[in-house]
């Protein structure tokens, strides 16, 4: 057993720490703050090349594995959940579909631009009337010609207004569910898309959330991404790297949260001693540090798998299920470590409180992981 990282590793985080110490830490609050895209930061951490970092070299990425890509999200979490939700999407989901079925002229015009942080891209499932339910997909596409019409609303979209381009899941014949999905590329300006509301939020402000609507939205056949009815099946393939992702995510937020409570505790006093003196916070130390060890264990774990060519489902679903319930279980605890400051704007663990829930959707809520965690067990 080796529970080490790589020379490499290191010095990625190393790396990676610096940089976002200096270019994302000093706006985390303005940004949770003003809740706006921070456009200046994504294309400054784009033109250092960290967008591009599961892509291979052939592409201009840096081609590391996914252990690395979970540090990178283990760090972007402890300084920024808003800033942590726009890189990872444009690492990892807004991106992927057209780097693997993307045309020459789509990986050019648009991936490789994204991957430099000169476009933004982003995934469209969830639906106003579904969500974990992906079967239920209402949005229709039917091809016509040398052409496809999609017709839909989506909901809860990630960058939806400022989104260059986004990759649609849609339906050929929802009465097959599953096997009537199929991903398309639609770029900002064809004619029938247009972005909607936007959803006012609690967690992760700046990375805005909001609609898109397709009245009639045509696009050329080669905007298929992959073949049509296969979407689920495509879906597989990155969904262990999505919850060892957002697992990542609920290391750095619990790291960032329990190092602000132990802080806390070494400082403040009450009845004559600092509050890190009494047993029942104690406790609470206790049991963040084992807690916050597991989740650590099981993310690294499951991405360790992932290295060595597994798909790892059960050990993604338990990862990213742990280390998101852990996060909010850590959140809480801090804040009351704080008392009445663990609400206060001038300290960020009430943007950690506030934060944390945002990692229980995306990837698969609790509810869903733990039945994918028992469909395995009992396999
Ligand atoms: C900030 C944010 C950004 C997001 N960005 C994107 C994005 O960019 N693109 C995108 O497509 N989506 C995005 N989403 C949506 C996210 O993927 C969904 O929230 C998620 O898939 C869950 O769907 P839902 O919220 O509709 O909940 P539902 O699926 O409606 O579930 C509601 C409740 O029922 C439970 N439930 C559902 N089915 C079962 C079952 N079989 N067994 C037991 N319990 C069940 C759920 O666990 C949950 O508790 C985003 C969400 C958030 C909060």
């Amino acid at each position: 057993m080796d529970f080490n990282f790589t020379k490499d590793q290191i010095f990625f985080r190393e790396q990676f720490v610096k940089t976002i110490n200096e270019i994302v830490a000093p706006h985390a609050k303005h940004i949770d703050k003003v809740d706006t895209f921070p456009f200046e930061i994504f294309k400054k951490i784009g033109s250092l090349g960290y967008y591009s970092i599961r892509y291979p070299k052939e592409i201009g990425g840096m081609d590391a594995d996914c252990t690395t890509f979970t540090i990178f999200t283990e760090e972007l979490a402890r300084v920024s959940i808003s800033f942590a939700a726009i890189a990872t999407m444009q690492c990892l989901m807004g991106t992927d579909f057209l780097f693997r079925f993307g045309t020459d002229d789509i990986r050019q015009r648009l991936l490789i631009p994204a991957i430099r942080g000169e476009k933004i891209g982003t995934i469209a499932f969830t639906e106003p009337d579904c969500g974990s339910d992906l079967g239920a997909i209402k949005t229709r596409a039917k091809k016509s010609g040398n052409e496809y019409i999609l017709n839909g609303r989506k909901l809860w979209i990630t960058n939806a207004d400022v989104a260059d381009f986004v990759t649609v899941v849609a339906t050929i014949d929802p009465s097959k569910r599953l096997n009537g999905l199929a991903f398309f590329l639609v770029e900002k300006g064809t004619q029938g898309f247009y972005s909607g509301q936007k959803i006012e939020k609690m967690s992760a402000r700046g990375s805005v959330t909001g609609e898109l609507i397709f009245d009639d939205c045509r696009i050329p056949a080669t905007n298929l991404l992959g073949e049509e009815g296969k979407g689920a099946k495509y879906l597989e393939n990155i969904l262990s790297e999505i919850r060892i992702m957002i697992a990542g995510l609920g290391v750095g937020l619990a790291r960032a949260a329990f190092e602000a409570g132990k802080k806390y505790a070494k400082e403040r006093e009450a009845f004559g001693k600092t509050i890190g003196n009494f047993q029942l916070i104690q406790d609470k130390i206790a049991e963040m540090e084992t807690r916050l060890k597991t989740s650590w264990l099981l993310t690294y774990y499951a991405a360790w798998l992932k290295d060595r060519g597994q798909l790892a489902v059960k050990e993604s679903a338990m990862a990213k299920f742990y280390s998101t319930e852990t996060a909010n279980f850590i959140v809480d605890q801090v804040t009351r470590i704080f008392g009445a400051y663990g609400i206060a704007e001038e300290y960020d663990v009430e943007r950690y409180f506030r934060d944390a829930r945002f990692l229980l959707f995306g990837g698969g809520t609790s509810e869903i992981l733990k039945t994918i965690i028992a469909r395995e067990s009992l396999k």
